[in-house]
C-alpha cells in the first residue's frame, strides 16, 4: 500500500451479532464471513484495522459521522445508501425473507399478518421492507437493535413474524433459533464494504483489490465454505 496505508490503523465498525457474517464463537472471539474476509483482505493488502462491534444502525451512524473509516456488517448496497457512502464491489447476494415461529401454523402469507405484531431491526433493509408493506397488510412493527432480540420476540410469540436477510435467517434456523420460513425471499441487494462518500478511497481500493485476489486464489470460497453449507 501507499505511505498512509502503511502507518494508519483504520477503524472498521460492524454489527454485534449477525451470524454467519459476524458473531462470537465459543471462545468469545468474533468470527464469520465478514471477519475472515476483512482479515484476509488486510493481510493481502497490508493494512491495519481496529474493529468496533457497535450494532448495525450504530455502525452506519458512526460511518456517517466520520467516527469510523469503514463498515463491514452484511451491509446491503442500496441506492439510498449510495448517496451517503461509497461501496466496494459486492461480495455476497442477499434479500429479505419473513421468519415465523417453528410452532406457528397460522401464518402462511403476508395477508395473515393482519392486526398482528411484526419484529424488525432498526436501520435495516428488512425494516424498510416491513414499513413498505405494513399499511397494505395491516400489521404493526416492533423495533429491535439486534437480530437476536428480534428473532427472540418471534420465538416467544410476542411478534408473529420478523423480516431478516435470507442467509442470516437461514443460518439461524440451521442453528436451532426456533424459527422457520414459509414464504419466498424478496428481491434484495448484495452486501458491500462501505466507506464515507469521497473518503478513504485508498481503503476502498485495497478492499476491492484484495477481494479480487481472494476470489482468484480460492480463499474467498474457502471462507464461505467455512460458514455456509448448501
Ligand atoms: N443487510 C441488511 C442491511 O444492510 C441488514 C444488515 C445487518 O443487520 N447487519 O440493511
Amino acid at each position: 500500500g501507499d505511505d498512509a496505508a502503511d502507518t494508519k490503523t483504520y477503524v472498521i465498525a460492524t454489527d454485534t451479532t449477525f451470524a454467519p457474517f459476524e458473531f462470537q464463537n465459543d471462545a468469545g472471539e468474533y468470527v464469520g464471513v465478514d471477519m475472515d474476509l476483512l482479515a484476509a483482505i488486510a493481510e493481502d493488502q497490508g493494512f491495519k484495522y481496529d474493529l468496533q462491534y457497535l450494532g448495525f444502525d450504530a455502525a452506519v451512524q458512526a460511518l456517517e459521522s466520520g467516527q469510523a473509516d469503514g463498515v463491514i456488517a452484511g451491509m446491503s448496497i442500496t441506492p439510498e445508501r449510495q448517496k451517503k457512502f461509497d461501496f466496494s464491489d459486492p461480495y455476497f447476494d442477499s434479500g429479505v425473507v419473513m421468519g415465523i415461529a417453528e410452532s406457528n401454523n397460522d401464518i402462511k402469507s403476508y395477508e395473515d399478518l393482519k392486526g398482528k405484531k411484526v419484529a424488525v431491526k432498526r436501520g435495516t433493509e428488512g425494516f424498510d421492507f416491513a414499513e413498505s408493506i405494513k399499511d397494505q397488510y395491516g400489521f404493526e412493527t416492533v423495533v429491535f437493535d439486534t437480530s437476536d432480540a428480534m428473532c427472540m420476540d418471534v420465538k416467544v410469540g410476542n411478534s408473529v413474524a420478523c423480516f431478516e436477510d435470507y442467509p442470516v435467517l437461514g443460518y439461524g434456523i440451521t442453528q436451532g433459533n426456533g424459527l422457520k420460513m414459509v414464504t419466498d425471499k424478496e428481491q434484495g441487494s448484495s452486501y458491500g464494504f462501505a466507506v464515507g462518500k469521497g473518503e478513504n478511497a485508498e481503503l476502498l481500493k485495497m478492499f476491492n483489490t484484495g477481494l479480487a485476489n481472494l476470489k482468484e486464489n480460492g480463499k474467498y470460497q474457502e471462507i464461505l465454505d467455512t460458514y455456509i453449507q448448501e
